[in-house]
């Protein structure tokens, strides 16, 4: 889908769109009815913006499969109400039962995150300082790879960092302390491939025994003992 030259005429979207919500009608004259009134996704998908990177796309689901909450290098943090407040409404209100942390390779975050440029701009350079903080942690890690593997590298610890700010946030604490069932996955995209792979265990609670994080992931992601 393009729009030719700098014109404020979106027909062609509007047009691309008429033809979709067709198309779908005329598979299931409910596809659209049936979830009006209502939403009750069973996934919530943490992302990254990246265009490459479509989440409804890549797990072939419907409007009112997956709730999406996406920014800039897929991060996850206490103090952004933003994120926080998805967390919220999806596990308490929503009641999902998945939450997908979906990073990519080839993200654009990450390496602004692992190689410093002076052209990254001066707002997004703030956002990433996350991404700094997870090379930081993992400096024995990475160093000495090269930089197209220290970039993937950085891309699966920084899914990982994010699930365990997920984990730990007050929100998912709550729900698996009054018995909630939430499983949070850690997964990487392949823009390349278009195929997903877990990075690591799903996360199921705190002491499932598949908090294999690992000692590893703990250590790279400062675990608290006492959320054990
Ligand atoms: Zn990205």
């Amino acid at each position: 889908m393009a729009i030719e030259g700098t014109t404020s005429d979106i027909t062609p979207l509007l047009e691309a769109n008429r033809k979709w919500a067709e198309e779908c009608i005329a598979k299931d004259p409910t596809y659209f009815s049936k979830i009006a009134g209502s939403q009750s996704p069973e996934f919530l998908y943490i992302g990254c913006s990246d265009s490459r990177a479509h989440p409804a796309a890549m797990f072939s689901m419907a409007p009112g499969e997956v709730f999406v909450q996406r920014n800039v290098g897929n991060l996850i943090s206490v103090k952004d109400l933003n994120c926080m407040s998805c967390l919220e409404y999806t596990i308490d209100h929503l009641k999902v039962k998945h939450i997908l942390v979906t990073g990519h390779y080839n993200c654009g975050a990450c390496k602004a995150g692992l190689v410093w440029h002076p052209s990254t701009a001066g707002v997004t350079n703030l956002w990433i300082s996350d991404v700094r903080d997870v090379r930081d942690k993992n400096a024995a890690a990475l160093e000495g790879l090269p930089l197209d593997e220290a970039w993937d590298k950085l891309v699966e610890l920084n899914v990982e960092a994010q699930v365990f700010n997920v984990v730990s946030s007050p929100v998912v604490q709550a729900a698996w302390a009054r018995g909630q069932q939430l499983v949070v996955h850690g997964l990487v995209y392949t823009p390349g491939t278009g195929r997903v792979k877990e990075l690591i265990k799903p996360v199921t609670g705190n002491d499932d025994g598949t908090y294999s994080l690992s000692a590893k992931l703990k250590k790279h992601c400062s675990f608290s003992e006492s959320l054990k």
